[in-house]
């Protein structure tokens, strides 16, 4: 079986094609993404790099979200999967995955622009695991708007709750629970230095989580506690169908990469396990660019 290590050829490892036209209503369900993306379900190969360790994941039901949940657990984590309740389908898939793993998976449903839904998965998992030591912030709400006078102030207040008062309700909540070894991973983007003119509330959220992540890795470092961010650059996941792109931007969606295609979330597995687990144990404040070649700053 080939796996994360197995050599080969990242320009033709996955669909160079673009995608086919399609829009689910947000958040969407991996369920219903065609073609379905890879999570590493068949092929991330875990090695004990985060045996015993107490997770909560946001966002972990589908995408990005759902590779991470599938490597902590078979390096060895405990998740807790938080989601919206409407994701319920593709989270039971993850717990199932996660529980295949020899792992325990806790279901966390709460929609994270409530502050005390978003304080209330760090209360979950801290009663359910007695405490937390990796916490990945992996959540976010991204819906493309081409012109500003069509941007609803509704909408920009929803993407700032969801991508940046979250993080900060739940790294507050969660911090005081978080002995020294422990890490923070949010999830940034290339929006944050090459913004598209459409995502103009979403880009700048993206920036500010960079920026946040880099303040609190300082705050936190005499405390033993690390802050680091993955950037992704595109991949396929339901967000991109769910009016994070317009529909009819699909067929080139991940084209304009170097490598000359989207990511698939199972690729970013890795950058999430390195900067969780004790082997990035000098790194903090910093931001690991997962895309496709695209320059950053
Ligand atoms: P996804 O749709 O699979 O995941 C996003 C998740 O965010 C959803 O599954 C949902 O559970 C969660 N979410 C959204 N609003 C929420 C709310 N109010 N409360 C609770 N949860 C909420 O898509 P993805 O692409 O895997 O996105 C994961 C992260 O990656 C996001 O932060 C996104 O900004 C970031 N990102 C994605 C890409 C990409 O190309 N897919 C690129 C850069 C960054
Ligand atoms: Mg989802």
């Amino acid at each position: 079986m080939t796996d994360q290590y197995t050599f080969t050829d990242p320009v033709t490892q996955y669909r160079q094609d673009g995608y086919p036209e399609q829009h689910q209503d947000p958040p969407g369900l991996a369920a219903e993404l065609e073609p379905k993306a890879d999570h590493g379900e068949g092929s991330y190969r875990g090695t004990g790099r985060l045996t015993g360790r107490k997770a909560l994941v946001t966002g972990a039901d589908s995408g990005i979200g759902r590779a991470v949940a599938i490597a902590l657990a078979r390096e060895g984590a405990d998740v807790v999967l938080n989601y919206l309740p409407s994701e319920e389908k593709d989270a039971q898939e993850v717990a199932d995955l996660v529980r295949t793993a020899g792992r325990t998976a806790v279901l966390a449903p709460a929609d994270l622009t409530d502050e005390s839904a978003a304080r209330g998965i760090v209360r979950t998992t801290v009663e359910k695991f007695g405490g937390i030591d990796l916490l990945v912030n992996v959540a976010g709400k991204q819906q493309y708007v081409e012109k500003l006078e069509d941007l609803s102030p509704e909408q920009f207040d929803a993407t700032f709750k969801t991508n940046v008062y979250a993080l900060f309700w739940i790294i507050q909540e969660a911090v005081p629970h978080m002995p020294a070894g422990s890490t923070i991973v949010n999830t940034s983007s290339i929006q944050a230095y090459t913004p598209s003119p459409g995502l103009v509330d979403y880009a700048t959220t993206k920036m500010a989580i960079n920026t946040m992540s880099k303040a609190l890795a300082q705050q936190l470092a005499p405390r033993g506690i690390r802050v680091n961010v993955v950037a992704p650059g595109p991949f396929w996941t339901p967000l991109q169908a769910s009016g994070g792109q317009p529909t009819s931007a699909l067929p080139e969606f991940g084209q304009e990469t170097p490598l000359g295609r989207a990511g698939q979330p199972a690729e970013l597995a890795g950058a999430y396990v390195y900067l969780s687990s004790a082997e990035s144990g000098y790194v903090t404040g910093d931001t690991l660019n997962v895309n496709g070649g695209m320059p950053t700053p």
